[in-house]
């Protein structure tokens, strides 16, 4: 199965100069949904993931069901504002503007083994501020997982020496 062929490209979104790489089909066909969800799996497997953690928003499609299949637990990194409890947050910078992102403070235990998701790589500022909140709670990431890498970006660069799974390039 070529997942690329469920994945839509549309130029000048959300601004003039993006392509936006949009996933919504992939995530309307059950067979392509499911064959991402397991081959992420299947890269997890070998590295004994306790959690598996997304960021907000898209990171929740991808990440979750890659830890219904491994019958781990999924904590999602949030927008500030939205985790009822305490957290710990990161200031970051995204491809278009800069946020802040949020993590409960009991969502990792020390010495877990971190698998975090997303759907798309690009200037690689979410998953080194995901990155940032999981180690400050004593994680250990093993790997970051991806539907899309977009290699123009070098977001690759962001984040040197951890492992990083990418299902498509652009
Ligand atoms: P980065 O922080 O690596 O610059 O940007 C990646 C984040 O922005 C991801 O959380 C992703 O959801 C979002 N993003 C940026 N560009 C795109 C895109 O073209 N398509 C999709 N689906 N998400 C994008």
């Amino acid at each position: 199965m070529n997942l690329k062929d469920y994945i839509a490209s549309i130029p000048d979104f959300p601004e003039k100069g993006i392509i936006f790489r949009d996933i919504s089909p992939l995530m309307a066909d059950g067979d392509a949904y499911r064959e991402a969800t397991k081959r992420i799996a299947e890269y997890a497997k070998e590295k004994e993931v306790d959690m598996v953690v997304g960021p907000e928003a898209r990171g929740f499609i991808v990440g979750c069901p890659v830890a219904y299949e491994l019958g781990i637990g999924f904590a999602p990194a949030r927008k500030k504002g939205k985790l009822p409890r305490e957290t710990v947050e990161v200031s970051y910078g995204l491809e278009y503007g800069a946020d802040v992102l949020a993590l409960h403070k009991d969502a990792i235990k020390p010495g877990q083994k971190v698998l975090i998701c997303d759907d798309l790589l690009a200037t690689g500022g979410t998953i080194a501020a995901t990155i940032e909140l999981v180690e400050s709670l004593g994680g250990i990431v093993v790997g970051a997982a991806f539907l899309i890498e977009l290699e123009a970006l070098k977001g690759r660069n962001k984040i040197e020496g951890y492992d990083i799974l990418a299902l498509m390039e652009y």
